[in-house]
């Protein structure tokens, strides 16, 4: 660092530090550390029960971690550091860091009571505090973006499963966040929904939006991560770009793994 530069924000949008997570006897999580940098896509493949929900719901405080740290750009997550102590921050403060972490997740989780509308404006206006008006102007250019302008009153039952992811981008989107988190996010759609809600990540990465995605689509790792991670029993087995990952890959489990889901 040149003299005199003051690092206020740090070159990653997201460092995980010798994350460890147990859960009972299960070390799910054993020692996890990685440096995401800012408008870069990062791809988490591996196999089920590997860690990898665990490790986003961390990044997100959904999971306290027994040790290690995690900082989202710059900012450490769940704490406020003072000399070389830790304090924890309250709920109401962990809420409003949260507000600045988009999450997909596999089953939509959108409000069932709530319109799409509605659902796109909710967390801006009750956790960032944003003038109403003004959230609801943005709220229909981004689902404009993601094609589902025409169901903005319509209720989430009302839509494809597809639709309804649609819906959860614009809604993370709406939160003007630091780093978006998608768990699986096309598992739970038809095959011949999968497309559409791809290519709005898509879309998303060409932007710089910082993404994470945990996928089981190897297609869309080739291209359009620029590294992918493989996890398997709660440690990070290697990661690169995708042509070394997916296509030389070092470790004898991610050739496994590679093979299976191809
Ligand atoms: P993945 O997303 O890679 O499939 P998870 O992070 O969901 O893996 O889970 C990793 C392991 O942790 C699994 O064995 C799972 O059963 C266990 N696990 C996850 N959440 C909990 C929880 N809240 N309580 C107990 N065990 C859990
Ligand atoms: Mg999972």
């Amino acid at each position: 660092m040149s003299a005199g530069a003051t690092a206020v924000t740090s070159e990653y949008a997201v460092e995980i530090l010798g994350v460890h997570k147990t859960f009972g006897s299960l070390e799910v999580l054993r020692g996890i550390d990685l440096q995401v940098r800012r408008g870069e896509v990062t791809v988490i493949l591996g196999p089920s029960g590997s860690g990898k929900s665990t490790l986003l719901r961390a990044i997100n405080h959904l999971e306290r971690v027994d040790t290690g740290l995690i900082k989202v750009d710059g900012e450490l997550i769940g704490y406020r550091q003072k000399g070389n102590r830790l304090h924890e921050l309250s709920e109401r403060e962990v809420l409003h860091q949260r507000s600045s972490i988009g999450f997909v997740f596999q089953n939509f989780n959108l409000f069932p009571h709530l319109t799409v509308l509605q659902n796109v404006v909710e967390a801006p206006v009750s956790a960032q505090k944003r003038n109403r008006a003004e959230v609801e102007t943005e709220a229909r250019a981004l689902l404009e973006r993601v094609g589902v302008a025409d169901k903005a009153d319509a209720y989430p039952r009302q839509l494809s499963g597809g639709q309804q992811q649609r819906v959860a981008i614009a809604r993370a989107l709406a939160l003007r966040p630091k780093v978006i988190l998608f768990d699986e996010p096309t598992s739970a759609l038809d095959p011949e929904l999968v497309g559409e809600v791809l290519a709005v990540i898509k879309q998303l990465a060409h932007h710089g939006t910082t993404l994470i995605v945990v996928t089981h689509e190897i297609g869309f790792a080739r291209e359009v991560a620029d590294t992918v991670v493989f996890m398997d029993a709660g440690v990070i087995v290697e990661q690169g770009p995708p042509q070394q990952v997916l296509d030389a890959p070092q470790h004898e489990r991610t050739r496994t793994f590679i093979s299976r889901v191809l």
